[in-house]
């Protein structure tokens, strides 16, 4: 490996970790990324009014994200993010309604107690619910309901509106990136079994302490720069090619290098373009990722005169804005504003809507959540609507997602949207890049993994339904 080159390009989380990976063998490594900073889609950005840097989005992960969370502990990035077990659900009448595990109950039964006190549920719906859940618990459900879309389900299972409206769809809509009536019964039970079922800690949600850019772009990048990965930001890459067993790499600047490695690990929207028609020829399953559906996410920054709630984050049901994150006091032009932002996962609806018009509505939805009383005055808004934001988790996806391992050794891919059977998250994407360093690797005979297991299934799930015991590494 000494002296080999490798050449990553995209420098979100995919292309992050497989560098993070490759980094701990003395390979000559070079990210490369078009835009002024890494993260990716994880990105913030600047805006002239606001001091401080602005995350496009709101990103959480979740205690089942290992893989993520490892790469985090690898870079020194722990410190970054925020463990919180607490969450708030608050109903269409503006009750607020605690939801956190027992303090010593295993899974699955940690959050029993929890579920049974979100009273905007009455007790036979919550009952259909657990009965759904233990339908779809056993690792024969994913055989059994494959093909299925999620909606179907449900309402197969006796699910009331209010139950899929306020439970399933609050859940699996912001993991999944699509309605309930595209989205298939595979993914969701993922969500469920990896997210509530297995383990007491999955549910948790881990949330950033600062602008996401200095965690990645700066704060990882500064750890990675120290093992040696040479980062090439502005650096768009038009085209590789293969010659002589070489990837032959051409920029958007017309310069050209030789690497002995290749790893793509940019959107499944822009892969396809990447590759020179021989090197596509070895990709067939590149011809398919058209058919990968996006979805979109719109982020809606609000800055307030006052205060609207202490809670540090909150799931609103019932209403258009789905979760809310309070941000606190930031400087504001001259003076303070109360920064809140407010995620709406597969926004497409929202589309035809003017943006000061869905501040607005958001604002509304907030003051009466919250019963804010005198209502706040907007001192500022923002809407980012990011259209290709995530891939939608259609039953037909899995069938259109590659590999990382390519047939050509030294050629892998990366990115959330390729076989990592996991939604287009941050966990998805550092996955994707830990496989794809593990391609790599098997070129040098190493055929160790790189990454990190799944979190322990509970000896109650173990029994119950038999999790786990299907299960390999990843
Ligand atoms: C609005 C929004 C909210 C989200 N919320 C969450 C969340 O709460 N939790 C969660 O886990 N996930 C969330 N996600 C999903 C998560 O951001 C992605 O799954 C993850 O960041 C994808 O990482 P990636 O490396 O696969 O791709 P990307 O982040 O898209 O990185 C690809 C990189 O490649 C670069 N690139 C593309 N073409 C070229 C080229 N030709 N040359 C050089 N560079 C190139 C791009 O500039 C980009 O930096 C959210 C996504 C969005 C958009």
């Amino acid at each position: 490996m000494r002296g080999q080159r490798v050449a990553i390009v995209g420098g979100g989380l995919a292309g992050i970790a497989a560098a993070e990976a490759l980094s701990r063998f003395p390979f000559e490594i070079h990210l490369f990324e078009a835009k002024r900073s890494l993260g990716g889609r994880a990105g913030a950005y600047r805006d002239p009014e606001h001091p401080s840097l602005i995350d496009r989005c709101q990103h959480v992960a979740m205690g089942c994200c290992t893989n993520f969370l490892g790469l985090c502990r690898r870079l020194e990035l722990e410190e970054c993010f925020r463990r919180d077990t607490k969450l708030h659900f608050i109903d269409g009448d503006g009750q607020t309604h605690p939801f956190e595990a027992s303090s010593w109950l295993p899974a699955p039964i940690h959050l029993a107690s929890a579920f049974g006190r979100q009273r905007y549920l009455t007790k036979p719906d919550q009952k259909r619910i657990a009965a759904a859940l233990w339908e779809m618990a056993p690792p024969s459900a994913v055989e059994k309901y494959a093909g299925r879309k999620m909606h179907d389900w449900l309402v197969e299972q006796l699910q009331s509106e209010v139950a899929i409206r306020c439970f399933w769809e609050i859940v699996l809509v912001s993991a999944l990136g699509a309605p309930l009536s595209e989205v298939s019964f595979v993914a969701a039970r993922k969500v469920f079994v990896d997210g509530f079922l297995r383990h007491r800690k999955a549910y948790q949600i881990y949330v950033p302490r600062i602008p996401l850019q200095d965690v990645f772009d700066v704060q990882a990048a500064l750890k990675l720069e120290e093992r040696g990965v040479r980062f090439h930001r502005q650096t768009p890459v038009r085209q590789v090619a293969y010659f002589n067993s070489r990837f032959n790499v051409r920029f958007g600047s017309g310069s050209e290098a030789t690497f002995e490695n290749f790893i793509a690990a940019v959107p499944w929207h822009q892969s396809p373009k990447l590759f020179s028609p021989i090197l596509k020829n070895l990709m067939p399953k590149l011809d398919n990722v058209e058919e990968i559906e996006s979805s979109p996410i719109s982020s809606v920054h609000l800055w307030l005169d006052r205060p609207l709630t202490n809670l540090p984050h909150a799931v609103l049901l019932d209403r258009t804005s789905q979760w809310v994150f309070n941000h606190g006091a930031r400087q504001f032009k001259e003076s303070t504003g109360y920064y809140y932002q407010v995620v709406i996962s597969a926004s497409q609806d929202l589309a035809g809507m003017k943006h000061d018009e869905l501040s607005r509505l958001v604002l509304g939805e907030l003051v009466s959540a919250f019963a804010a009383q005198p209502a706040p005055y907007l001192l500022d808004y923002q809407v980012v609507t990011e259209k290709q934001a995530v891939f939608a988790a259609t039953p037909f996806l899995e069938g259109l997602r590659p590999t990382q391992e390519s047939i050509l050794p030294g050629l892998a891919l990366a990115g959330d949207w390729t076989k990592t059977g996991w939604p287009s998250t941050m966990e998805g994407a550092v996955r994707s890049g830990y496989l794809a360093a593990e391609a790599i690797l098997r070129k040098y005979d190493y055929d160790e993994p790189v990454g990190d297991s799944d979190l322990p299934v509970s000896l109650l799930s173990r029994m119950l339904w038999g999790l786990g015991k299907d299960e390999h590494r990843r």
